[in-house]
């Protein structure tokens, strides 16, 4: 067993997007009207770089392409600490609401700006919302089609956003050759639990998160750990939506960003690409078929 802050194995990634921008407001907030809204995302980043500086920890960054349009110098803040840059597709729409070719055209456009911006090559894509359902047929062809090497885009557990609770915990290649990385489970008895961060990292108090993260780690020898900028500025206008929508986004964002500084200094992180690209996992088929647990 490795040690459990083994370096090798740790990544910490966040998901580049506005407050405006996320699902739990997608019924609420129409793309059309982002520009109405104020943008927060240089003042959050700047919290979080300043963190990660502090800690010296290099972290994933899977940036919107929205967000590099509007804010250039920010991705190029970001390479030039080092960091990963990759790629959150450019408009944050869910896949089950694009065409194939509209998606292929999201992923393609925002890859090329990240790579315009820091003239090397982006490796990493995540979806939005791990929003590739287990019917999808054509997504993990048209990431690997768009010059992606790795896509971290699922979750295996059942939640009512997201999820795909029969896909494999550890990461593995699809016949095509694209890597996919899963975020954090942790498995008890036979349920399945998320221990990847997001809004249960802000939920929970920080040492049930942390007993969860550990049994993650010491099941799956990694760890995938997902934030975003949002979750750590209680001071962001508040968004006119539903009470489930609105706990969700805004529970705990006092607390959050010490208690990320407190996981930066258990764990030691590195980027994605640096933990897995160059590790040997298997080839597990088909997208359907790894979906539906036959693997
Ligand atoms: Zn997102």
């Amino acid at each position: 067993m490795q040690e459990i802050n083994n370096k090798e194995n740790n990544s910490l990634t966040i998901d580049v997007e506005e407050y405006f921008q996320v699902e739990a407001f997608a019924n609420n907030i129409k793309a059309s009207t982002w520009g109405d809204y104020p943008s927060r995302i240089e003042y959050q980043m700047q919290l979080l770089l300043d963190l990660l500086e502090e800690k010296q920890v290099k972290a994933t960054f899977f940036i919107l392409g929205y967000i590099a349009k509007n804010h250039p110098k920010l991705v190029k803040l970001i390479a030039d600490k080092k960091h990963e840059i990759a790629s959150h597709g450019f408009n944050h729409q869910h896949i089950t609401k694009q065409t194939q070719k509209a998606f292929s055209v999201d992923i393609t456009d925002a890859k090329s700006l990240l790579e315009d911006l820091t003239a090397a090559p982006v490796n990493g894509y995540r979806a939005p919302c791990f929003s590739i359902t287990a019917d999808n047929e054509w997504a993990h062809d048209e990431i690997y089609n768009a010059g992606y090497l790795y896509s971290s885009s699922t979750y295996p557990i059942a939640h009512d956003l997201y999820g795909v609770p029969n896909a494999p915990r550890t990461p593995y290649f699809l016949e095509n050759g694209l890597l996919e990385i899963p975020v954090s489970t942790a498995k008890y008895r036979n349920k399945i639990v998320p221990a990847g961060g997001g809004g249960y990292f802000r939920l929970l108090p920080y040492f049930l998160f942390n007993s969860i993260l550990k049994k993650s780690k010491n099941q799956l020898d990694y760890i995938n750990f997902y934030t975003h900028p949002w979750e750590y500025d209680p001071k962001q206008p508040k968004i006119k939506s539903n009470a489930k929508s609105n706990f969700r986004h805004r529970v705990n964002q006092h607390g959050a960003l010490a208690k990320l500084t407190k996981l930066c200094q258990v764990y030691q992180f590195d980027t994605l690409a640096n933990v897995h690209l160059e590790k040997t996992y298997p080839t597990l088929g088909k997208w359907t078929d790894i979906a539906s647990g036959k693997f």
